[in-house]
């Protein structure tokens, strides 16, 4: 099976993230056919092993491809459209899966290296908690010394034939949050009866707002108090979203956040309560890792594009919390149209550049 087959059978029945059976299965075929070892994990996902030829095996390079897809009805006009309503490869995981396996199918072929060789198809990138916690829950890199985890995502921004590349601070976090203000409601008139839960908020939004700065994005979006002209309610909520670029800066703003809700009880007499629903850390590039990668792909004659910090999230921070890391964009054409839309159609040669980019990475840093 070629690369460009693998991705069209994953297109055809796309799964959404943690009921990826099928895809499994498919996979699991997939790797066996080659001759592959491999083993389940997180659920719905597989991990290949391959043992290189040379040297000793403790030390590790991690490959990883997302499988999950979006709930979308595909309104694409290909042969391999989904055949599953309502679903569809809409973000180009079908794409990252079959890149990584053409790079695993080469290189079982010879094995040829140094080290071991793991490939995660990874469920559940599209929802929380992000399959890269369950992946990593199950220490699966135990007793190895991980030189490298390696990811990739399509990107149409570029053509095919180059790929992005950010050193350093590459994604953002992704935080939500929820603020409660409750006290007396009662008369607007009455003003020594009643806590003024109004203004405990709207103090409370300004002193969260007031954490912006270049690092951080600390936006309200929804406050709601359902009061009237001369009625203070008892309670007041706000919603909003918080994204960093730094794990130090996030840490710091929580804390911040739960110091300015305990100052705004105290000064209204409200109770404040802050609900932060975590969502994905970081994303990371180590820098030595970020410049070996242009070297190598400039070797390739893949063309490469310096790319700016991105305000979206990606589980993939999970792994660079752990390992020295990489993710890169690969673009797959301007026509591709938006990820995450119903005509989302990626230029399938992107695969062979993908191919070669993750392969000629993954043998730099074994053999080194
Ligand atoms: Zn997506
Ligand atoms: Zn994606």
């Amino acid at each position: 099976m070629t690369p460009v087959e693998f991705r069209r059978a994953l297109h055809r029945r796309p799964e959404l993230s943690f009921q990826e059976h099928e895809t499994q299965q498919f996979i699991i075929d997939a790797l066996h056919s080659e001759g592959i070892p491999y083993r389940v994990i997180a659920g719905t996902g597989v991990l290949a092993v391959i043992e290189g030829k040379r040297g000793n095996h403790e030390r590790a390079v991690v490959l990883r491809a997302d499988i999950d897809a979006l709930p979308i009805e595909e309104l694409n006009d290909v042969e391999y459209c989904s055949e599953h309503k309502g679903i569809m490869h809409a973000c180009g995981h079908d794409m990252h899966a079959a890149i990584l396996f053409g790079v695993l199918q080469s290189l079982n072929r010879e094995r040829n290296f140094e080290g071991t060789l793991f490939g995660i198809f990874q469920p559940g990138e599209e929802l929380n908690p992000g399959g890269a916690t369950l992946v990593l829950k199950e220490e699966p890199f135990k007793g190895y010394d991980v030189a490298a985890v390696i990811g990739e995502h399509v990107d149409a921004r570029l053509e095919v034939g180059e790929i992005g590349i950010c050193p350093g601070r590459f994604m953002a976090s992704n935080d939500e949050l929820r603020f409660r203000v409750s006290g007396r409601g009662g008369h607007a008139a009455r003003r020594k009866e009643i806590d003024d839960t109004v203004t405990a908020m709207a103090d409370m939004v300004v002193r969260t707002t007031s954490l912006n700065s270049p690092d951080a994005v600390v936006s309200v979006g929804r406050m709601i108090a359902e009061g009237a002209t001369n009625v203070i309610p008892s309670e007041v909520t706000a919603e909003g979203t918080m994204r960093t670029f730094d794990s130090e800066v996030r840490e710091r703003i929580y804390t911040h956040i739960h110091g300015n809700a305990r100052m705004v009880a105290e000064k209204y007499g409200v109770k404040v309560d802050v609900d932060i629903n975590r969502g994905y850390p970081c994303v990371t590039n180590n820098v030595l890792l970020s410049y070996e990668a242009m070297i190598v792909a400039a070797d390739e004659g893949i063309i490469v594009r310096e790319l700016q910090p991105m305000t979206t999230a990606e589980d993939f921070g999970y792994y660079t919390e752990r390992y020295p890391s990489l993710f890169y964009r690969l673009g797959v054409g301007g026509k591709a149209g938006g990820s995450h839309t119903a005509t989302f159609c990626p230029d399938e040669g992107a695969i062979e550049v993908g191919v070669r980019m993750m392969q000629r990475i993954a043998l730099h840093i074994l053999n080194k």
